[in-house]
């Protein structure tokens, strides 16, 4: 399996300033490979020409320009290979996916590339073969850059740098994985993301089970094969974040994007926002990406513990509705990405721990009574939690009885015999909640309906049947 290792880097100043430098290259050498691809497809659109095609339309026609540019512009030289040679196929790679769009071999037709400008967003450092222009010695990365002059004896030498991993490599990271390496900057953070090949473990079949409701009011709600319910709660912290982004954003889209009138020297004109504009959105990009940052750590947490406890997770399938966009609904639409990133982590911890991960329809297993199978006609509205089964008067807890059915429809669609557990099917009895500190988890007795016994510190036992 192909993954990437993303690392957070410590860069002193100096470095930093040296890292922008390539950077603002590599994005240089981009734009003036557009220029000229844009007067390339001119001139084919008026001759034919077959060598402008050739430069412009094969994967390695606009890197053979580099070469050439070199000569021209020696501070290319100051960057090292791999990189450069990379903003020319990431260009001629955007120019493809632009034809394959105008001749229907893709399904959405993508935009011709336009000028990049670096301050809006960096240019990442590819360097695409293992081991080559990068060297990891312990938790020190050392990246080779272009060449110098030096001008006393007038000759080249290869310049080199060295960054600092915030944190070691994780356990199962060995060298021979690595297959290239992509230095990024998000906000004032810079990363080093390692492109990594490996060899994982084999499914082990699975053993505990449980099923999770996923929904709004929290990230969801599981039922196990052991009768243990668990409710996940949402991270508390992203709310506060929120009305700090809300509020951000509303001060920078009072400021005016096009502030600045620019004129190109070719006459062409645009705009630039003011710099008030500017400021306010480098606030915003640093809280998305702690935002981003937060919310990782959150999501692998809750998945890590579910999978020390579980040989299989398996989640609702969550059908988003559509309609009019308010602010409470755009809240919601986080919560569903936010779903969205947890089955991946999910997925990537089972991968990673030889462990099963998996799906479960969701439709009609809210409306649908447990305990004896009859549906409520009319569904049930989504304030009511708790509601009584009119055909059999089980009382029930509207996300436990769905995660529920979602576990019977788990269990058997793999054959699971259901034998051991109470009239054929899993019934509840532990209640308990799972709430992320910012650390770790901690766990909770929850009490919610029906009968409650206090049986073990951290945890609450209902009793079972009518
Ligand atoms: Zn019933």
């Amino acid at each position: 399996m192909r993954s990437a290792l993303k690392m957070r880097l410590e860069v002193d100043g100096h470095t930093a300033a040296v890292l922008d430098g390539q950077s603002r290259i590599a994005n240089w050498l981009y734009n003036r490979l557009l220029e000229e691809a844009n007067a390339l497809r001119q001139r084919f659109r008026e001759t034919r020409d077959p060598d402008a095609a050739r430069v412009l339309y094969t994967e390695r026609g606009l890197r053979d320009r580099i070469p050439a540019l070199k000569q021209e512009f020696p501070f290319l030289r100051t960057v090292h290979s791999s990189v450069l040679k990379n903003a020319a196929l990431r260009l001629s790679w955007a120019i493809r996916e632009h034809q394959k769009g105008r001749h229907g071999r893709r399904v959405r037709g993508v935009r011709w590339p336009r000028f990049r400008p670096w301050k809006r967003k960096w240019f990442s450092l590819l360097y695409d073969e293992p081991w080559k222009g990068y060297a990891l010695h312990g938790r020190m990365l050392e990246l080779s850059l272009g060449q110098s002059l030096d001008p006393e004896s007038g000759r080249r030498r290869r310049v080199h740098v060295t960054v600092r991993l915030a944190e070691p490599p994780p356990d199962w990271f060995r060298h021979d994985m690595v297959r290239q390496l992509r230095i990024t900057k998000e906000g004032r953070i810079y990363y080093a993301v390692f492109t990594v090949e490996r060899v994982l473990p084999d499914t082990r079949p699975a053993g505990r089970i449980i099923a999770i409701d996923p929904n709004h009011r929290n990230l969801g709600y599981g039922v196990d094969t052991e009768g243990v319910a668990t409710e996940i709660a949402n991270p508390w912290f992203l709310k506060a974040l929120d009305r700090r982004i809300d509020e951000v954003k509303s001060l920078r889209d009072r400021c005016r994007r096009k502030s600045v009138r620019v004129v190109r020297p070719g006459g062409s004109v645009s705009w630039r926002p003011s710099r008030r504009w500017q400021r306010l959105n480098a606030v915003l990009d640093e809280l998305w990406r702690v935002r981003r940052e937060q919310t990782k750590v959150y999501l692998r947490t809750v998945a890590n513990r579910l999978y020390r406890e579980y040989d299989g997770v398996f989640v609702g399938d969550y059908t988003p509705h559509g309609g009019g966009i308010s602010t409470k609904m755009r809240r919601a639409m986080n919560n569903q990405s936010l779903i969205g990133r947890f089955k991946e982590t999910l997925a990537w911890t089972a991968a990673r721990s030889g462990k099963v991960y998996g799906v479960w329809e969701e439709r009609g297993t809210t409306r649908t009574c447990g305990a004896c199978g009859s549906a409520a006609p009319d569904g049930i509205p989504p304030e009511v939690r708790q509601w009584t089964c009119p055909d059999c008067g089980t009382r029930h807890i509207r996300d436990e009885n769905a995660a529920l059915n979602g576990l019977a429809r788990v269990l058997a669609k793999f054959g699971v015999p259901c034998s051991g557990h109470l009239g054929g099917h899993v019934a509840v009895r532990t209640r308990r909640a799972w709430r992320f500190d910012g650390l770790g988890i901690r766990e909770m007795p929850r009490a919610a309906g029906g009968r409650v016994d206090d049986h073990a510190a951290s945890r609450q036992e209902i009793k079972c049947g009518a």
